[in-house]
């Protein structure tokens, strides 16, 4: 059994309130190295996305992951906001119109949304980035067990794995990297976001 629209919607809808449960670490995490406003740009976003869910449910999982997509690029701001744009917006194009998504369908999208960041943001492993969380997610979004809860589960370990290393890195793309030597020691926050986004729908596969 694959996932259909109103899946992807109660994923959606529980990763919003991740977000929202998080959004003052979040913030602290981008206090030390940025601006301290992924928490609160991330809040808005996850909080607007809601919104239009309510509003006008998509019929299809592709649908949903556009919505998402275009409601962060226009709410979110920031690096992030256009940075998880993309990855939704690739995300979405790499379902179609399926009625339902298979293992194989997600772990496709999770490469294009990768590919998708790495195409718009040009960071690499190791730059201290979201791309250091999303990159081993990918690779560890296995569907050799064949259920999307399994794949999703190995890319969040992977991912929270990939937040943890960008600690002692010194950031080389975004707004840390300003900060040279001296953003070493912390963790980069939009890893961070994405680890838990990968969690939270990975917990919520789980449960269906
Ligand atoms: P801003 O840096 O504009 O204040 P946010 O604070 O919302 O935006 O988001 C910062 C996060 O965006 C960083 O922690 C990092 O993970 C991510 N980021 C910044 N630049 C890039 C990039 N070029 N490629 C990938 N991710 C990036
Ligand atoms: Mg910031």
């Amino acid at each position: 059994m694959g996932c259909t629209a109103q899946d992807v919607i109660t994923a959606v809808r529980a990763a919003a309130v991740v977000i929202q449960d998080h959004r003052d670490e979040l913030v602290r995490l981008d206090q030390a190295i940025g601006d301290a406003d992924h928490g609160e740009n991330m809040k808005r976003g996850f909080t607007a996305v809601v919104a239009r869910l309510d509003a006008e449910p998509p019929d299809t999982p592709g649908k949903v992951l556009k919505l998402v997509a275009t409601t962060l690029i226009s709410t979110v701001g920031g690096a992030a906001g256009p940075l998880y744009g993309t990855a939704f917006l690739r995300a979405a194009s790499a379902v179609g119109d399926a009625s339902e998504l298979d293992c194989d369908t997600v772990a496709r999208a999770l490469q294009a949304a990768l590919d998708g960041v790495i195409a718009r943001g040009k960071a690499a492993v190791g730059d201290k980035t979201m791309v250091d969380a999303l990159t081993p997610a990918v690779a560890a979004a296995s569907c050799a067990e064949g259920t999307v809860a399994a794949a999703l589960a190995a890319a969040a370990d992977a991912a929270a794995e990939g937040a943890n290393s960008t600690v002692p890195m010194v950031a080389r793309k975004g707004r840390a990297s300003y900060l040279g030597e001296r953003s070493a020691g912390h963790m980069d926050p939009g890893s961070r976001s994405t680890a838990l986004l990968l969690r939270s729908f990975a917990d919520t596969a789980a449960k269906s």
